[in-house]
C-alpha cells in the first residue's frame, strides 16, 4: 500500500489535513489508530466549534470532518502504526496487523491523552461531571460546586477559567505548596471562590449517574474524608503519543514533537499537527488548524520534489544529447 500523504491519527487534526489533503487530489491515507475520531468523539457536547450555533455531539463533528474528506478521495484504515522507518523516502510504515505502507510524506496527529487519576469511579463518570477540558466543559458547570485534582500551572489556569461559572471551586493538591507561576498563584489565593484542600489525594469520584462527590485522602494523616462535588476536573498533566517517534523526530522535555512553527519537523517529509504538538491550547479548532497547516506543507513539500526530480532528469537528457565540448 502506497499513498502520497499518510496521515497518522484520525482526530480533528488528521481528519482536517486528510480534507485538505484531499482536495489537493492527493488521495490521502488516513490510519485511524484505536480511537477514531479522536479525543473529541469521545465528548457528546461540542459547544465551541465554529459553525454550529446550537452545539454539535462530539462523534458527530468527526464523523461529518470524515465524510467530508472522503468525498473528496481520502481512504481511510483502521489500524495502529507501530513502527516508522524514516532513513530514505518512501518512508515504510508497519501496523499492527504486519502490514506495509509506504509514504512520500507523513502527517503525524497522534494526539495527547490526559492522564488519569486512576480511581474508582473516574471512567464511568466521564463526561457525567468528570472532566478533562475547563475550556471545553466550563460552561455546563454554572452556578455549581467543581473539584480541580492538581498544584501546576494546568490546574491552576483551568480552575481560575471555571470559577468564572462556578460557585464553589475546591483545588485537592497532593503537597503543601504549588507548582505554578507566582502570579496565577497569587489570582488562586485571592479569588473568594477557591479554596485549597492540601496535601490530599482523590481516591474516589463518587456518584451514580452524575458525580455527587470526591473521597478524599489527607496523605499525611491518613485521614478521609468527603466532599460533595457536582464535577471532577483532574488537571495532572498530559501524555503526548509520541512514543513512536523517541529518536526519530525531536521531542521537547515533555514528550511534545517540535516543529518549525509551520508543522515541519526535523525530518523532511515529516510533519506534525494538533495536541501531539501542542501542550498549550488543546483545542478541536487548534488541531483542525494545523491539520490544514499540515496537509498545506506536505502538499508544498510534494510539488518541490516533483519540480527537483524533474529538472534533474531534464539536466540528464541535456547531458545525453548534447555533446560535451571535446568531443567536437
Ligand atoms: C472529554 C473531552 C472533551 C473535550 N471537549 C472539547 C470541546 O468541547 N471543544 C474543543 O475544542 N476541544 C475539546 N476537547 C479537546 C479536543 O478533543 C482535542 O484538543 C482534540 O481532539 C485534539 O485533536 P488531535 O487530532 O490533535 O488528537 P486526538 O483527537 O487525540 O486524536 C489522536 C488520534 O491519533 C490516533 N493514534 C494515536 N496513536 C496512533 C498510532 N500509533 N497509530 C495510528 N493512530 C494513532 C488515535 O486513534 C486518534 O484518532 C476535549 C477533550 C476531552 C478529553
Amino acid at each position: 500500500m502506497h499513498s502520497k500523504v499518510v496521515i497518522i491519527g484520525s482526530g480533528p487534526a488528521g481528519l482536517t489535513a486528510a480534507l485538505y489533503a484531499a482536495r489537493a487530489n492527493l488521495e490521502p491515507l488516513v490510519v485511524r489508530g484505536l480511537q477514531p475520531g479522536g479525543l473529541i468523539a469521545t465528548t457528546s457536547e461540542v459547544e465551541n466549534y465554529p459553525g454550529f450555533v446550537d452545539g454539535i455531539g462530539g462523534y458527530e463533528l468527526a464523523e461529518n470532518i470524515e465524510k467530508q474528506a472522503a468525498r473528496f478521495g481520502a481512504q481511510f484504515k483502521d489500524a495502529l502504526i507501530k513502527g516508522i522507518d524514516a532513513s530514505a523516502r518512501p518512508f515504510v510504515l508497519t501496523t499492527d496487523g504486519g502490514e506495509t505502507i509506504t509514504a512520500d510524506t507523513l502527517i503525524v496527529s497522534t494526539g495527547a491523552s490526559p492522564r488519569k487519576l486512576g480511581v474508582p469511579g473516574e471512567e464511568q463518570l466521564l463526561n457525567r461531571g468528570v472532566s478533562y477540558c475547563a475550556t471545553c466543559d466550563g460552561f455546563f458547570f454554572r452556578g455549581k460546586k467543581v473539584v480541580v485534582v492538581g498544584g501546576g500551572n494546568s490546574a491552576l489556569d483551568e480552575g481560575l477559567f471555571l470559577t468564572r461559572y462556578v460557585s464553589e471551586l475546591i483545588i485537592v493538591h497532593r503537597r503543601d505548596s504549588l507548582r505554578a507561576d507566582p502570579v496565577l498563584q497569587e489570582r488562586a489565593f485571592s479569588n473568594e471562590k477557591v479554596r485549597f484542600v492540601w496535601d490530599s489525594t482523590v481516591d474516589e469520584v463518587l456518584g451514580d449517574e452524575r458525580v455527587s462527590g470526591v473521597r478524599i485522602r489527607n496523605l499525611k494523616t491518613g485521614e478521609v474524608t468527603e466532599e460533595t462535588a457536582d464535577g471532577v476536573f483532574p488537571y495532572i498533566g498530559h501524555i503526548p503519543n509520541s512514543g513512536l517517534f523517541q529518536g526519530l523526530l525531536d521531542l521537547d522535555e515533555g514528550g511534545y514533537i517540535l516543529t518549525d512553527g509551520r508543522t515541519r519537523t526535523n525530518v523532511p517529509g515529516i510533519f506534525a499537527a494538533g495536541d501531539v504538538v501542542d501542550h498549550i491550547y488543546r483545542q478541536a479548532i487548534t488541531a483542525a488548524g494545523e491539520g490544514c497547516m499540515a496537509a498545506m506543507e506536505a502538499t508544498w513539500f510534494l510539488a518541490e520534489q516533483e519540480h527537483a526530480t524533474k529538472k534533474a532528469s531534464q539536466a540528464e537528457t541535456e547531458q545525453v544529447t548534447s555533446p560535451a565540448l571535446g568531443q567536437w
